[in-house]
């Protein structure tokens, strides 16, 4: 085994470190990552500190002259960015590359974001052939597993935690979990994120959730039921006589579930229908009515038509 070269230190280097570019990534820990990358190059770059090189395990030599100096930097840290310069050394040996990331939908209808879910998954993708570690390789010939390619097509199978009161975009992350590299190279992340279906009535606002409910003319006079849409199902509310449009009723605790306990409202905006089309009796009836009684038929109306008359006057 030859020892890796300054160039191809370099050249890995580069490469890992465009791979796991905090800007080139939503991964909170991208940064620490980063960071010991480049800890770890500064070390391997450094001639006197590389001497151990020469010996007849690069690899193990680059992991612990990287474990040493990062012993000194930050104890503790720094063995997994030994670990990822052992293993490009190691993989620039045997040309490896970096695996793909994998993104993985996981749709959840409107209620199951709100309420939390369990969402079990599957789906095919690559996985390292196991009978060859990946290398395509096994006992100097080549692997009939993965027709030498290291990677094998699997059913892939998890349970993602849907919280309460998730909203679309959630992301979880499993490191290492997306499809391996060539020759044995490191898997990819796999990442899983939350689409949720809209909901034909309701909407969020927070914790809160927001409605519409159309009330006829009839139940808006003498009060009555309405249906409503909740999360958990279709339940009614009591229309009080004499609702407006623009009235809000509240069912409260039928939202989202807080994090600390409790859950928010249910508001339900009530619009009040009038008729499309009225008989010429109805009419009749209707404009009788409030000839005798204006401000019992429409106060609002003669209150508005006083004011304009003030204004004019
Ligand atoms: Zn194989």
């Amino acid at each position: 085994m030859r020892s890796a070269s300054p160039e191809d230190v370099k050249k890995a280097y580069r490469e890992l470190a465009k791979a796991v570019h905090p800007d080139r990534s939503d991964d909170p820990e991208a940064q620490a990552r980063f960071q010991q990358i480049v800890d770890a190059y500064q070390v391997l770059s450094d001639q006197k500190k590389r001497q151990a090189w020469d010996t007849a395990n690069p690899v193990q030599a680059a992991k612990s002259a990287a474990t040493d100096a990062a012993r000194r930097i930050a104890p503790g840290v720094m063995e997994k960015a030994a670990e990822v310069v052992g293993g490009v050394v190691e993989g620039i040996q045997r040309r490896w590359s970096l695996g793909q990331d994998l993104r993985y939908t996981v749709d959840v209808s409107f209620s199951e974001a709100c309420l939390g879910v369990d969402k079990d998954v599957a789906f095919e993708a690559p996985v390292r052939c196991q009978d060859c570690d990946g290398r395509g390789q096994r006992d100097g010939q080549r692997c009939g597993s993965c027709q030498g390619e290291g990677v094998v097509l699997a059913q892939r199978r998890f349970r993602i935690t849907i919280p309460p009161g998730t909203t679309a975009g959630r992301l979880t992350r499993i490191p290492r979990g997306g499809t391996p590299g060539a020759k044995g190279g490191p898997e990819g992340d796999l990442t899983f994120v939350v689409a949720v279906a809209p909901h034909p009535l309701l909407e969020r606002d927070g914790h809160d959730l927001r409605c519409q409910v159309v009330v006829p003319i009839t139940t808006a006079l003498a009060g009555g039921w309405a249906p409503v849409p909740t999360l958990e199902g279709t339940t009614r509310i009591e229309i009080p006589a004499g609702v407006e449009t623009g009235q809000v009723l509240r069912l409260t605790a039928r939202g989202v579930p807080r994090p600390k306990g409790g859950r928010g409202d249910l508001r339900i905006t009530v619009d009040v229908e009038l008729p499309a089309r009225v008989s010429p009796e109805v009419r009749r009836l209707l404009e009788e009515a409030e000839r005798a009684d204006p401000e019992g038929m429409v106060p609002r109306s003669t209150r508005y038509r006083a004011r304009w008359g003030e204004t004019n006057d």
